[in-house]
């Protein structure tokens, strides 16, 4: 049979076969894409999504902060949007945002903008559209409060405005569906002065680094809220903390995250998620549920 590899449409964008996805994602585990494509442009995208072969899989990804990839990879093309997709334009109080905009560069240029309401992405490492896609917060604040619209491409290269509305998001969850691929979105926000902007950002991520293994190799918190409860509590009520399996660890400072303490693999940590699943229900009668996203084979 023809490798689907041999026959893609002539983009601007790069294509990388067998691509080590490990290096793309945070918790720095994961096996290869079997074709890694970063698309210089929407048009770009447009063209590779019309023109690919047949039904070949498309998985998006960010920065790689909320996901964990398995140790045989993903099948098909994963596709990371570059440079071309992570403009920030301010028009009065209303912002447009690429997806690929990384979430610190968005909360700096807009707090010297005099920008108020997206302060909280100051310690998100991730990308604006997986933020979107996540409704992505923190410390009470997220996404939803002050989204507009977004702008959504499907499989074939098609492009909708979808309002808040149609977004349907709930506690780190919107309706997107998987052909759905954040383009940019839309913002509307308060007016402030820079200074006090930048000290809140500076506030909020002296409160990060206190509570949170920021520099660790991890996917930030692995499981929702069960709210009114907070997943940390139970883990460490289960008496999970510093739990390991092999290099995968419940972190000792935040025992809601997972850590690859540094020759992990990807089945490690998804068993260690598991274990600490299984004790959880056991001991809290609590049924935790996966906010770290789990891709690939
Ligand atoms: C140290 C650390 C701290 C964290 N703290 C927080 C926190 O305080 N609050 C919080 O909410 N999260 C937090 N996270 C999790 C993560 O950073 C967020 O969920 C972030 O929004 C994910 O963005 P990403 O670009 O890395 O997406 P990825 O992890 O690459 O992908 C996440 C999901 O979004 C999809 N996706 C990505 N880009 C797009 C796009 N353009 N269009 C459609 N779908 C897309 C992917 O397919 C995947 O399903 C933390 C993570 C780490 C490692």
């Amino acid at each position: 049979m023809t490798d689907w590899r041999t026959n893609l449409p002539a983009v601007k964008g790069r294509y990388q076969e067998n691509a080590l996805l490990s290096e793309q994602t945070w918790f720095r585990v994961g096996g290869p894409a079997e074709l890694l494509f970063r698309p210089q442009t929407a048009e770009d995208l447009v063209l590779f999504l019309r023109d690919k072969p047949g039904n070949v899989p498309v998985t998006l990804l960010g920065a790689g902060s909320n996901i964990l990839v398995r140790d045989n990879g993903i099948s098909g093309v994963v596709v990371r949007l570059g440079r071309g997709f992570a403009g920030i334009k301010i028009e009065g109080n209303k912002v447009i945002i690429g997806a690929a905009a990384l979430d610190r560069t968005v909360a700096l240029t807009l707090a010297d903008a005099g920008l108020s309401g997206l302060e909280f992405l100051v310690g998100i490492p991730g990308t604006l559209g997986g933020a979107v896609k996540m409704n992505a917060g923190c410390y009470g604040q997220e996404i939803k409060d002050v989204l507009v619209w977004a702008e959504v491409m499907d499989h074939q290269g098609r492009v909708t405005r979808l309002s808040q509305t149609d977004l349907g998001f709930t506690y780190r969850h919107s309706t997107l569906e998987a052909d759905q691929i954040v383009i940019a979105a839309c913002f509307e926000l308060d007016c402030g002065a820079p200074a006090e902007i930048h000290q809140r950002l500076t506030q909020l991520l002296a409160t990060r680094e206190q509570s949170q293994p920021v520099k660790g190799r991890t996917g930030g918190s692995t499981f929702k809220n069960p709210l009114p409860q907070k997943a940390w509590e139970l883990i460490d009520q289960a008496g999970c903390r510093g739990l390991q399996i092999g290099d995968a660890q419940v972190s000792e400072k935040h025992c809601n995250f997972l850590l690859n303490l540094g020759n992990a693999m990807a089945k490690d940590l998804e068993e260690l998620g598991e274990q600490v699943r299984r004790r959880v229900q056991a001991i809290c009668g609590v049924e935790l549920e996966w906010e770290v996203i789990r891709l690939g084979r």
